[in-house]
């Protein structure tokens, strides 16, 4: 299968990669090879251009280029702003973070306190959103970091991440955000939320998979996690990924310009989905609060079915999609997310994911629609018949 003949609703999990980033990609790859950090022209010519790209992602964010540390990966951003914190200001080992997080950041913090720091998992309300005061209440003297994400992965909630970074400031506490679901959906300005880190992950905006960035204020003291040599003015060891690099500068120019279809056209798209699959399906419901979300992601439980045979019908019609977040599928465990929301183990486990983004089109919300009602009913014991797998017929 190739991106002619699926049905792509899983934006959240990757993105295609735009046809422009791979052109400007490519003559890194072919001609222009040297290694950024050399002495000779054929080297070092192409520091430049990574300079170029550092001021287009920068511009993304509104930030200073000289606070932009390119790392391999969201989860490298989120581990490194965390340890950062904690080797900077080794008299504070507590930790704030939510229950709902990228397992980029839960993980890390479970396993920090395997490693005997305190970690206070946040909980959340059962439409996915946080309780400000508990926040507030549970900064302690000793703690190092608040990281908490913007957009969730997996019902698209957006927490309050202005109010939280001052909430942060007044208490003068370091705080982190993960906001690798937001560029392209809503307009980031770290000038005005002022956090200490952010982080971002190129192939949720259209570049390819493993490169992305750590934000890292002016003021705030950083430890570098990759120790090695003096790339990214010493905060970041490693020879410069200067294609993905490339890639990722263009892929944020086109993020800001994809703002205004992301939240006209994709919000159209994915509310006329998920209102005709609420209408159409008996016994479905939302998962988290229709507003302040995401424009692009709907997620949706079907009670009585199992979202894994949900997905392999889906799959039959070339339909992507996911259940939960794409990083926990293939264990059978419910959603982190939905649970720590209050949904019991058997609806967390019917949620179905759909996430939509620029390449999406009327046609792709027309096929999902037409089909997602029988396989439910299918699925439920009714009398519409499973999908027959097409073969490479349909063009999306
Ligand atoms: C995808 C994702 C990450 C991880 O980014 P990688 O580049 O895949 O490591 C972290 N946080 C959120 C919210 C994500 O959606």
């Amino acid at each position: 299968m190739d991106t002619r003949e699926i049905c792509y609703l899983d934006n959240n999990a990757t993105t295609r990669v735009a046809p422009e980033v791979i052109a400007d990609m490519l003559p890194f790859l072919e001609k222009y090879w040297g290694n950024a950090s050399s002495a000779y022209s054929f080297g070092n010519q192409v520091a430049r251009h990574v300079e170029t790209a550092r001021e287009q992602v920068a511009a993304l964010i509104n930030a200073d280029p000289r606070d932009i540390v390119f790392t391999s990966c969201g989860t490298e951003s989120t581990n490194a702003a965390i340890n950062s914190a904690l080797i900077s200001q080794p008299r504070k080992r507590h930790i704030i973070t939510t229950a709902v997080e990228h397992s980029a950041t839960l993980n890390f913090c479970k396993t920090l306190a395997s490693r005997g720091y305190s970690v206070t998992f946040l909980p959340v309300e059962p439409d996915g959103s946080l309780d400000l005061h508990l926040l507030a209440k549970s900064i302690r003297t000793d703690t190092a970091i608040v990281s908490v994400m913007w957009a969730n992965n997996e019902t698209g909630v957006l927490f309050p991440v202005d109010e939280i970074a001052a909430i942060c400031r007044s208490q003068e506490v370091l705080f982190h955000t993960d906001a690798v679901q937001v560029p392209g959906k809503l307009p980031i300005d770290v000038r005005s939320m002022k956090p200490a880190f952010l982080s971002l992950s190129a192939h949720k905006l259209h570049a390819p998979k493993g490169i992305g960035l750590l934000y890292v204020h002016k003021h705030a003291k950083f430890t570098p996690y990759m120790i090695g040599g003096q790339q990214e003015r010493g905060r970041r060891g490693g020879t410069e990924n200067v294609p993905y690099i490339i890639g990722f500068g263009r892929a944020a120019q086109l993020a800001m310009e994809s703002l205004d279809d992301e939240n006209t056209r994709v919000r159209k798209l994915r509310d006329r989905l998920e209102d005709a699959l609420l209408s159409a399906i008996p016994n479905t419901v939302r998962n988290g609060s229709r507003e302040p979300r995401l424009p692009n992601t709907a997620n949706l439980s079907f009670s009585g079915v199992e979202s894994e045979a949900v997905l392999l019908m889906l799959d039959r019609l070339g339909i992507c999609a996911s259940g939960g977040s794409a990083c926990t599928t293939g264990s059978m465990k419910p959603s982190h997310v939905l649970t720590a929301m209050g949904l019991k183990p058997k609806l967390a486990q019917s949620a179905v994911r759909l996430s939509l983004g620029i390449y999406n089109t009327d046609a792709d919300v027309d096929f999902t629609v037409q089909h997602l009602p029988g396989i439910i009913d299918h699925l439920r014991g009714g009398t519409s018949k499973p999908p027959v797998s097409r073969g490479a017929s349909r063009k999306c």
